[in-house]
């Protein structure tokens, strides 16, 4: 593949749910190493829109290449694409009987093959990353939300993904602790990472998009650069959504 094709490519994709339309002809595209925001309104496909890309949400019409695997192609081992995305929610899922560096080794050693001690070693490095090697031996219960979530980040990235995608990974979080799971984000970022993230913290927004995209009812209504987005958006929607988050 070239390096200038995108590393995702969605293309007139519908989803339905029965008679509930979750996407509309939604097209995108993202480069490599490019970081995209989304945001819209509460059930406009935002989280449909992230969960086509690794297929945990088959489509009902239209086409989606990730790093040159069509999904809907029957030959394409979907769990070797999953590898490559790595995705992070807003509730951080952590396996609760594992402690911090298992939950981290465990998918590169049953996925993977990798060693126990080659999986430590890099869960150890993965986890002083996210500021958070202290807490190695501890149980998720025992860590805060925003510690659990960059745990969370940091066993996404065990598997050395090529594209990371965040859905509102702050949202279940005390606001004292969103920056710290924000400033991981940007480190990422800044290593060149390809991101999607689904996110109203506009700060990160501003600081890290390429692209801010903005979704309302199963539809991409505006596409553009964060300072264009922020200052002078183009659809209506945009503007009444903006004034209500600011
Ligand atoms: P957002 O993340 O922007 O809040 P979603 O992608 O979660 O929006 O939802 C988009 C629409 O699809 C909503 O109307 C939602 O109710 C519907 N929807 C999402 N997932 C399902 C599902 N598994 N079954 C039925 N409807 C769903
Ligand atoms: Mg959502």
């Amino acid at each position: 593949m070239s390096n200038d094709s995108p590393i995702i490519s969605i293309k007139d994709v519908s989803k339905f749910f029965d008679h509930v339309v979750a996407l509309k002809n939604v097209s995108l595209d993202v480069a490599q190493g490019e970081k995209v925001v989304i945001i819209g309104p509460s059930g406009s496909g935002k989280s449909t829109l992230l969960r086509t890309i690794n297929r945990l949400e088959n489509i009902s019409r239209g086409r989606i290449v990730v790093d040159g695997h069509d999904l809907d192609d029957k030959t394409v081992d979907i769990n070797k694409v999953r590898m490559e995305v790595g995705m992070v929610f807003q509730s951080f899922n952590l396996f609760p009987h594992k402690t911090v560096l298992q939950n981290v080794t465990l998918a590169p050693i049953k996925l993977k093959g990798m060693t126990k001690s080659a999986a430590e070693a890099m869960a150890q490095q993965l986890l002083d990353k996210v500021g958070i090697l202290e807490k190695s031996d501890v149980f998720p219960a025992k860590l805060s939300g925003g510690q659990q979530q960059r745990v969370a980040i940091a066993r996404a990235l065990a598997m050395s993904p090529k594209i990371m995608l965040f859905d509102e990974p702050t949202s279940a979080l005390d606001p004292e602790m969103i920056g710290e799971v924000l400033d991981v984000m940007a480190k990422l970022a800044r290593e060149g990472m390809t991101m999607v993230c689904v996110t109203h913290e506009m700060g990160f927004a501003r600081e890290v998009a390429d692209r801010i995209v903005f979704m309302a009812d199963g539809e991409i209504l505006e596409i553009a650069s964060p300072e264009t987005f922020y200052t002078n958006p183009s659809h209506p929607r945009t503007q009444k959504f903006l004034e209500q988050i600011l």
